[in-house]
């Protein structure tokens, strides 16, 4: 086993469409919960203002990262956006030897990478309100999303229509999951996961 399971700790990943409010249901629950810690993925993007190198990513550059995927030491990474995303085997290992429970806020192609080579960590998406978990239904949830990126206006027609395209793949990929959380509202779906966390105890 690649991974220290003896410990019985989890490794969970949470994925969600962008502007669905995953970083305020995450940081909600990482504040109410102790024995968590969200994991520090490598990334090639530039910093943002106020981003530090170690804390919110592993700034570092293409080359480095290329070389690193020839050594086969990421679990999982992926492009998005133009820029490369990944998990280092490494840091995890390192994280559940500290006696952690482990979560990873990537995207959703990274993720199912994840479920294949640890079919015991815990997938869970968190849905913009209108999807419907119990049919499977996304259109409800892509109405929705374009109604609010329309009424925005900051986006032309072929900008939203890209952005509903990306939106409606993460949402099929999403099917793959072990759990789907709809962010009616913060504290609601902050309870669901602290819910799903404490089943797997
Ligand atoms: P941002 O550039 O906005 O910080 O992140 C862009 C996207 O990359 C987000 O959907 C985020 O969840 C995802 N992401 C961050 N770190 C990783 C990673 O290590 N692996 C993968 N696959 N995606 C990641």
């Amino acid at each position: 086993m690649l991974y220290n399971q003896s410990m019985q700790k989890k490794l969970f990943v949470i994925s969600g469409c962008s502007g669905v409010g995953k970083g305020t249901v995450l940081k909600e629950f990482m504040a109410r919960n102790s024995g968590f810690v969200l994991s520090v993925s490598c990334t090639t993007r530039q910093p943002r203002e106020g981003e530090i190198d170690g804390i919110n990513y592993f700034f570092i550059n293409h080359d480095e990262f290329e070389k690193n995927i020839r050594e086969d030491k990421f679990l999982e990474y992926a492009q998005f956006a133009g820029n490369y995303y990944g998990t280092k085997k490494k840091y995890i290992k390192q994280k559940f030897e500290e006696g952690f429970n482990i979560i990873l806020e990537i995207e959703t192609q990274g993720a199912l990478q994840v479920k294949e080579k640890m079919p015991e960590a815990v997938l869970i998406f968190i849905a913009p309100p209108g999807v419907n978990i119990e049919t499977g239904d996304i259109s409800g949830g892509l109405r929705e999303l374009e109604q609010r990126l329309r009424t925005r206006h900051t986006e032309d027609d072929e900008t939203i229509q890209k952005r509903l395209q990306e939106v409606k793949t993460e949402l099929d990929r999403s099917k793959k999951y072990d759990y789907i959380v709809v962010n009616d509202d913060v504290d609601r779906a902050v309870k669901e996961i602290e819910n799903i966390t404490k089943k797997l105890y």
